[in-house]
């Protein structure tokens, strides 16, 4: 997913506090850059990450960052937090400001955080309607049985917000061991589904996020940029 896109001459005209039919004059002369081109046109269109310099001076320059963490139990989906360690916290670097979560796990969930500073990328990605598919490996205090598989596909009434949850995928995997996918991102979701059963989630690993599969080479606590092809929206 692009991020948003103006016109050059709208884009300048807010950034520098100037009227849009100046722009015309300052391409003429060639002293707009936009992504280490001379700029020529007024309509060219920009967005966020799109690096431009007016008269030698940086304007804008905004890297996309699209990450994944594994992220370990015991620490916060948060950018900050004055008593536990956080995610954005483990990426130990300087330039961290602008970077966001996508799709916040439990403290106590492990596995895969998407971390980014592209708004546009994690709207798509967790927007409802995109129905994106979220896995989670479930270890639970109780045995199982394929009454859970019945009652978690026909979704399972959440009285708090009074909805019914969409359907999902329940795999056992083992007696107390099951697969879920879920499509949606509900507050505490699956502990509160196995809670209908009150069963005891003891453990709650996410696994992957549409097509994006943790990355089994990175350890608790480690992350990695995400590829190219793992960034493409077309199969979500
Ligand atoms: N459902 C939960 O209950 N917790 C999570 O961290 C993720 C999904």
């Amino acid at each position: 997913m692009a991020a948003k896109q103006q016109r050059l001459d709208r884009y300048l005209s807010q950034r520098l506090s100037i009227n849009m039919r100046d722009v015309k004059p300052m391409l003429a002369k060639g002293r707009i850059i936009v992504d280490n081109c001379v700029a020529d046109s007024s309509d060219q269109l920009v967005n966020t990450f799109s690096h431009v310099v007016v008269d030698g001076n940086e304007v804008q320059r905004n890297t996309p960052r699209y990450i994944m963490l594994n992220k370990p139990a015991g620490v916060i989906s948060a950018t900050s937090d004055p008593e536990h360690p956080t995610a954005i916290g483990l990426l130990e670097e300087q330039e961290v400001n602008d970077l966001h979560i996508v799709g916040r796990l439990d403290r106590n969930s492990t596995g895969l955080l998407l971390i980014t500073n592209d708004s546009r990328w994690s709207q798509a990605l967790m927007e409802p309607d995109a129905k994106v598919n979220k896995v989670y490996v479930v270890t639970l205090e109780n045995p199982i049985d394929q009454a859970y598989v019945t009652a978690f596909a026909k979704g399972i009434h959440f009285p708090f917000e009074d909805i019914v949850t969409r359907p999902a995928t329940l795999e056992i995997l083992g007696e107390r061991l099951a697969r879920v996918t879920l499509t949606e991102g509900r507050y505490h979701q699956i502990k509160r589904m196995f809670g209908h059963f009150r069963n005891r989630v003891t453990g709650l690993h996410r696994a992957s996020i549409g097509h994006i599969v943790l990355d089994e080479n990175l350890l608790s606590g480690a992350w990695r940029n995400l590829y190219e092809h793992e960034l493409c929206p077309a199969d979500y």
